[in-house]
């Protein structure tokens, strides 16, 4: 094996996918994360077949099927209610699983997070790599705490506002999509058993993904700033759901001041011609391809990326020609999904009567292309 002793930076669902692959894989491993609680609250998620792939691959995709919802349609509405298509979604995780899963980001976090602890990794909570310095036959992480550790790798999978991205020489930095988000939990009928989208409204978009029995994760997608009018978070959303009818109303009506629910701007990041590594550090994850959540295929990428990670540098070889083979194969693939998602966000912005129409032939075409082998 290329490496026997890795740490992984960011305990997200790349590094969580990291460190239990590595894990498996017989690789001694550190993860370092920097916030100081791991569990926690979050919104929901929804999660393409080939992010269920890779939780199947490593043997977690059936508790999470536990707590969330599959489902394998995808139904489309009229801002006024009125259904204009259910239709089928490409099992990009074959057909043995289902196309989609709606579920609760924390029920995901917690099934990585206690077969992290299971599988022995060394985790230490409240803690980030502030540098590195790359030797010749290891590299030695610097940490918050004050140690200086050696690893044979470091898995630098910080996210969006990743650190490590600047200090293996990266310049690409996240920008704006021009679009925003408002998000909450929330109650949902039985009938709303797949993800819905509504379209044609006052506002770019309106959806919902069903999360569990009762509950689904709603959305609207909007202008890029919150508005200054004075409105608490529920009102907000009830205000931007007015010119939503059908299931929206339920959602609408049913939307509680305390569910959990926030606002944020969508931003993007694509650092396409540029190394992910420096020696012995890579980064990977939303840190080098964060794409605006229009196929949901962010959290999928991240999944995937690091269980090929795992796979590419427990292989037997010289680790930069294995990271360089691992980085080639991702560039390919992430690009699609990237440069097409930025293409949805310029229909959603630009908008017109053919822009549902060509939405839809991107998001089918990438599902299409997800569906083959990577
Ligand atoms: C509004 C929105 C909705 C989305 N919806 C979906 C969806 O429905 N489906 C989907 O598949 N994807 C979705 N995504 C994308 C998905 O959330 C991301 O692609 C994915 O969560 C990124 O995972 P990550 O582990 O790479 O990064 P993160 O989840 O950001 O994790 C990075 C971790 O690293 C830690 N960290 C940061 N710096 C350091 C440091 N120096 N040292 C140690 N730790 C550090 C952070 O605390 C964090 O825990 C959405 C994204 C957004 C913005």
């Amino acid at each position: 094996m290329a490496v026997k002793n890795v740490l992984v930076v960011g305990g997200g669902i790349t590094g969580c996918v990291a460190a239990v692959s590595l894990a498996q894989r017989g690789v001694k491993v550190t993860l370092v994360e920097k916030a100081h609680q791991w569990y926690g609250v979050g919104h929901g998620i929804t999660l393409q077949g080939n992010a269920l792939k890779v939780f199947n691959l490593i043997g977690a995709y059936d508790k999470m099927a536990i707590k969330g919802q599959g489902f394998n349609e995808l139904e489309t509405f009229t801002a006024g209610g009125h259904q204009i298509a259910r239709m089928p979604i490409a099992h990009a995780g074959g057909e043995d699983l289902p196309a989609t899963m709606g579920a609760l980001r924390s029920d995901i976090q917690t099934v990585l997070v206690d077969m992290i602890h299971d599988l022995g990794v060394d985790v230490r909570l409240g803690t980030e790599l502030t540098g590195y310095t790359n030797n010749a036959s290891d590299v030695t992480a610097h940490l918050s705490d004050g140690s200086n550790d050696n690893f044979d790798l470091i898995i630098a999978a910080d996210g969006i506002n990743s650190t490590a991205r600047k200090m293996v020489g990266i310049t690409h930095d996240k920008k704006s999509s021009g679009l925003g988000i408002w998000r909450v939990v929330t109650k949902r009928k039985p009938e709303m058993d797949c993800s819905g989208l509504a379209f044609g409204g006052p506002e770019y978009k309106a959806g919902y993904t069903p999360i569990s029995e009762d509950l689904c994760y709603a959305f609207v997608l909007t202008k890029p700033q919150r508005p200054d009018n004075g409105l608490s978070d529920a009102d907000e959303m009830r205000r931007l759901l007015e010119g939503y009818h059908g299931h929206f109303d339920f959602i609408r009506e049913n939307l509680k001041d305390d569910d959990y629910m926030n606002f944020t701007e969508i931003e993007w990041l694509w650092a396409v011609d540029e190394s992910w590594h420096d020696g012995r550090v890579i980064v990977t994850g939303d840190a080098v391809h964060a794409c605006p959540p229009l196929i949901a295929q962010g959290g999928a990428q991240c999944s995937e990326d690091a269980y090929l990670l795992a796979e590419y540098v427990t292989r037997d070889g010289d680790l930069d020609d294995l990271l360089t083979q691992y980085e080639e194969r991702r560039k390919a693939r992430t690009d699609l999904v990237v440069r097409n998602t930025l293409a949805l966000v310029d229909l959603e912005i630009k908008g017109g009567p053919e822009s549902g129409q060509e939405a839809g032939k991107i998001m089918g075409m990438t599902m299409g292309a997800m569906a083959q082998p990577w």
